[in-house]
C-alpha cells in the first residue's frame, strides 16, 4: 500500500467532497464533529469507493448474482460463512428477525408481520434498548415479533437474562454493541453462550462497530450486523455476516416485508469497495494518525480560555479517541448549550455531540474532519469564548 496515496484518499483523514452541490442548492456546509451521524450524511467516501459507486450506477446487474459475489468476497475477508445485504442496519435487524422466525417457508414469509403459531419473542437486555434515530424495539416489531426485556433500568444479570431466554415463545436474542448502550449488561460473548445453550439464535447489532468487526464477530452470534456508511465510509447499506442458512433466509425477505429494506446495487458495490479498501489499510498507521490528530486538537482547545480539554477513548473499544472539553460556564458567562447553538448557527455549520451539554461539556468526534475544519472550530470557539 502506498501510504501517501492512502492518506489522500481515505475519508477518515478528512476527505474532499464535491464543491458544487452545496452551492447549487444554496446549502450550508457542515463541519460534522458528531461522528458517523445520519442527520448529517454519515460519512465521506474515498475516491475509490465513490468511483465504484459511480460505475455501478451506469449498468445493469443480475442482482442476486451481485449480492452472492459481493457477499462471498466480504465473507472471505471476515472469515464468516456468508453475508446478506439490506438497505441499512435497521432494515437488517428487521429482516434478520423475520428470517429467524419464518426460515425459508414462503407462506409464513408472505404472512408477515402476522406471526400466528410462530415463536415470535425477541429477548433484549434493558441496557440495549437504544435509540439510534429510531427505538431499536421498533426495528424488531416491524417484523411482527414482540420484545421481552431482560433485566431492569439498573442492569441485567446473567440470571435475569437466563430467565428471559427460557420463555416458550423466544425466537432470538438481540444484543447491541454501541456506545449508546447503558452499562451493567451481560457481555456479548457470555450472552451469546447462554442463548446458544438454550438453542436460541443470536443477532448482534454492531452498526457503528466496523472498525472492530473482527472482535464483534468473534463473540459468536449467528448474525452480526453492521452499517457500510458509518466508519467504513461507503454508501448506505446494511451487512449481516454469519450463518449461511440465515443470510439466505434474510435475502428471501426481499420478497416480503423486506421489500422496502432491499439493498441497492450501488450500496452493495460501495460496501464491497469499502471493505476491500479497509482490508488493504495499515490500521496501525491509521490509529497513530488519529491519536496525533486528537491529541493536537485537545492541546489546541486547552489554549482557549475557560476550556479544559482531554482525549477520551471510545468506550466500546473503537480504535480512536474523542475530544472532551469542559467549559467553565460561570467564568465564561456562557453555557455549553449556548456555545453549541452559536456554533450550529455559524456558516459552515459546526455540529458537536450533545450528550453532555447540560453538564457543561463539549464533545468532538474528529475522525472525519480535516485540519482546515479543525482550525475553523478552534477559531470560532476562540471568538465565542474570548
Ligand atoms: C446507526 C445505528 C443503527 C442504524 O443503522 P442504519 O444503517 O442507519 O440503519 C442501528 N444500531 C446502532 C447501534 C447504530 O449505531
Amino acid at each position: 500500500m502506498i501510504k501517501g496515496l492512502c492518506i489522500h484518499r481515505m475519508p477518515y483523514f478528512g476527505g474532499n467532497v464535491s464543491k458544487d452541490i452545496h452551492k447549487q442548492l444554496g446549502l450550508r456546509k457542515v463541519i460534522n464533529a458528531c461522528g458517523s451521524y445520519t442527520p448529517f450524511g454519515v460519512s465521506r467516501s474515498s475516491d475509490g469507493v465513490a468511483d465504484a459507486v459511480a460505475q455501478s450506477l451506469k449498468d445493469y446487474f443480475v442482482m442476486s448474482e451481485l449480492a452472492d459475489a459481493a457477499g462471498k468476497r466480504i465473507a472471505e475477508i471476515y472469515g464468516v460463512e456468508n453475508v446478506a445485504f439490506s438497505h441499512c442496519a435497521a432494515g437488517a435487524i428487521t429482516m434478520a428477525i423475520a428470517a429467524i422466525m419464518v426460515g425459508n417457508d414462503m407462506d409464513l414469509l408472505y404472512a408477515l408481520p402476522a406471526t400466528k403459531d410462530l415463536k415470535n419473542k425477541v429477548v433484549i437486555q434493558s441496557g440495549h434498548l437504544v435509540n439510534y434515530g429510531q427505538p431499536i424495539e421498533q426495528a424488531v416489531r416491524l417484523s411482527g415479533a414482540g420484545i421481552i426485556v431482560a433485566g431492569t433500568e439498573q442492569g441485567c444479570s446473567v440470571e435475569a437474562l437466563d430467565k428471559a431466554l427460557v420463555g416458550e415463545d423466544v425466537c432470538a436474542l438481540l444484543c447491541v454493541e454501541s456506545r449508546l448502550c447503558k452499562s451493567g449488561t451481560v457481555p456479548a460473548a457470555q450472552a451469546v453462550k447462554r442463548a446458544h445453550e438454550r438453542g436460541v439464535p443470536v443477532v448482534i447489532d454492531g452498526a457503528a462497530q466496523d472498525l472492530r468487526l473482527d472482535e464483534v464477530i468473534g463473540f459468536g452470534a449467528d448474525l452480526t450486523i453492521t452499517s457500510a456508511q458509518k466508519y467504513l465510509s461507503a454508501p448506505t447499506c446494511g451487512l449481516a455476516l454469519g450463518k449461511r442458512h440465515l443470510t439466505e433466509c434474510m435475502q428471501l425477505q426481499e420478497k416480503g416485508i423486506g421489500r422496502a429494506m432491499k439493498p441497492t446495487k450501488e450500496g452493495i458495490i460501495g460496501a464491497l469497495a469499502g471493505v476491500e479498501e479497509r482490508a488493504q489499510m495499515d490500521m496501525g498507521f491509521w490509529e497513530t494518525v488519529q491519536k496525533e490528530k486528537s491529541e493536537a486538537f485537545a492541546k489546541r482547545l486547552n489554549q482557549i480560555i475557560h476550556l479544559s480539554a482531554e482525549c477520551q477513548p471510545d468506550q466500546t473499544g473503537l480504535p480512536f479517541s474523542r475530544v472532551r472539553a469542559t467549559l467553565d460556564e460561570k467564568a465564561a458567562n456562557r453555557t455549553a448549550v449556548q456555545v453549541t447553538a452559536l456554533l450550529a448557527d455559524h456558516n459552515p455549520m459546526i455540529a458537536l455531540q450533545d450528550h453532555e451539554l447540560k453538564l457543561g461539556v463539549l464533545n468532538f468526534e474528529i475522525v472525519g474532519l480535516n485540519q482546515q475544519e479543525l482550525k475553523t472550530i478552534y477559531d470560532q470557539l476562540s471568538v465565542l469564548l474570548d
